[in-house]
């Protein structure tokens, strides 16, 4: 690690892999010129490091300078594929406690080609949950999983952010985007979550959509978005639809923020493909450092670069992956951008409005979340999941299954969410992961622990191979479990 600076704010900066080196030292400049106050710790990420051995992708004495600086701005990484290396991504975010990632999408039409001249939105997406946990298992020969786990904490936490983030900059509408017609339990713990605290924010118009459309809406009609906010895997793949629309994945930055510490990067990778050839657009890590710089309560710095920047784009300076001969004045690379960046420090854009910082947006508060009240639980059964493989029909295993369950009743089997025991609509299909669902012998009654593990037992000895066990509860009477297709 050196220290390449003395100045204000601490930050630590990786440079990262392909183009990353490229982008970055041409960013860095540019913050040098206009005058940022940075005190830059660099840091080594990614591909060397993963090359020796260090399935993180970081070393520990970088997490020394993450830890003191709590800012990190950083080039695009590649991650080799398989042997077993994590992402560094995704490792940063949950070890820095970065919940939330806020991606703005704007076009900048007619100077980039899109078919949105109108759009301008933010995106802020869940970071830490979800499918991203990473909790993911082979059950069967046929079958994997992976888990989707939503708190009402993650949730309001990220809901919280997204109304405070509207509020501090003047932003008029917050869309929450879930699967809940689907996912009635997870997603619509979210969706439910984003009604309640909503009403916490009177002045700002609120509005849901199902993923499927909204993805559809934000690629056809995304001047109706304003705010969005939404889970991980739909803000992963969302944000990446928006930023496509908008013109260009190169000119979009983000960042990622949490208690304890904010990232900032572009949103796009380290383009192995034109690597070394010195013509990326170092434009998205000049937006994510803009937008650092702004956190970093620097704005009269930020407004000075991202105006030199938007006037720069005024006047035809483009580089090749926007070039467009009927608008551009001069195909440009990667230095000769950042000159003309620099050469424009100072000066505003004349098309576009120039643009001022708000202030107090770096203070939007961090929500404090509490876990829910505890609620009046009572286990009312147990799935059993099963990895049973045999010629005979569902109804053979069926009557095992009874002949076992001495003090709980077997309710249903399904397979992969559809019932095939005992009423049938569907026809069985060939598997061998089937869900065993037990309940009390009475109905309605509650079912012990001990009763579970007598089950079990009973179903280790006649060699059933159960993969896994879920309790079925009720939490203040409410089911707090699906039922399955057809059931
Ligand atoms: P990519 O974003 O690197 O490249 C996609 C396309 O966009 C390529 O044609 C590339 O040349 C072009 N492109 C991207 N950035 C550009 C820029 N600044 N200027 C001009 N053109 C640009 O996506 P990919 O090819 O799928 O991924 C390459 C590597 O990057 C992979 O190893 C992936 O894991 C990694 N990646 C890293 C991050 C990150 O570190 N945040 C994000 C995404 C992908």
């Amino acid at each position: 690690m050196t220290k390449t600076a003395t100045a204000a704010a601490p930050v630590t900066v990786a440079y990262g892999d392909g183009i990353g080196p490229e982008i970055m030292t041409a960013t860095l400049d540019i913050l040098a010129k206009a005058g940022a106050r940075l005190a830059i710790e660099t840091i080594e990420i990614g591909e060397k490091v993963y090359r020796r051995g260090i399935a993180a992708g970081i070393e520990d004495s970088a997490w020394e300078s993450l830890n003191r600086t709590k800012c990190f701005l950083k080039a695009p990484i590649t991650t080799p594929q398989g042997g077993g290396f994590k992402s560094l991504n995704v490792t940063v975010r949950k070890s820095m406690a970065l919940f939330a990632n806020i991606r703005p999408c704007v076009s900048y039409h007619p100077f980039v080609r899109t078919t949105q001249p109108t759009m301008d939105m933010v995106i802020v997406r869940e970071n830490e949950e979800d499918l991203y946990a990473g909790i993911e298992h082979r059950q069967t020969d046929n079958v994997t999983q992976c888990l989707k786990l939503i708190s009402e904490t993650g949730s309001e936490r990220i809901v919280r952010y997204a109304f405070e983030y509207a509020r501090v900059h003047g932003r008029k509408k917050v869309t929450c985007i879930s699967k809940d017609n689907i996912m009635k339990m997870t997603d619509g713990l979210f969706h439910r979550v984003f009604n309640r605290v909503g009403e916490e924010y009177p002045d700002i118009e609120k509005n849901h959509m199902i993923v499927d459309i909204g993805a559809a809406k934000i690629a056809a009609a995304p001047h109706i978005f304003d705010v969005v906010v939404t889970e991980n895997l739909y803000g992963d793949i969302l944000s990446d639809i928006a930023a496509e629309v908008s013109g260009s994945v190169g000119l979009c930055g983000s960042f990622n923020i949490g208690q304890h510490g904010a990232m900032f990067e572009a949103i796009h990778g380290s383009a192995p493909d034109i690597a070394g050839q010195g013509i990326a657009n170092p434009s998205g890590l000049l937006h994510a450092a803009i937008l650092m710089l702004r956190h970093l309560e620097q704005n009269e710095v930020a407004d000075k670069i991202h105006n030199a920047w938007l006037k720069t784009m005024e006047d035809g300076i483009h580089t090749g992956e926007i070039f467009n001969p009927q608008i551009s004045s001069k195909r440009a690379n990667t230095r000769q951008f950042a000159d003309a960046v620099i050469e424009r420090l100072g000066q505003n854009p004349a098309h576009f409005t120039p643009v001022r910082s708000v202030k107090g947006a770096e203070g939007i508060k961090m929500p404090q979340v509490s876990l829910p009240r505890q609620g009046d639980k009572k286990l009312q059964g147990v799935d059993v999941f099963l990895h049973w493989r045999d010629e005979k029909p569902v109804d053979d295993l069926a009557g095992q299954l009874q002949s076992l369950s001495n003090s709980l009743k077997l309710a249903s089997i399904d397979s992969r969410g559809l019932l095939v025991w005992p009423d049938s609509a569907a026809k069985a299909e060939k598997g061998d992961h089937w869900r065993c669902r037990f309940t009390a012998a009475n109905d309605g009654a509650e079912v012990t622990h001990a009763q579970i593990v007598q089950l079990l037992q009973s179903l280790a000895q006649s060699g059933m191979d159960f993969i896994k066990t879920e309790n079925l509860y009720t939490f203040d009477g409410q089911r707090g479990y699906s039922v399955a297709q057809g059931q």
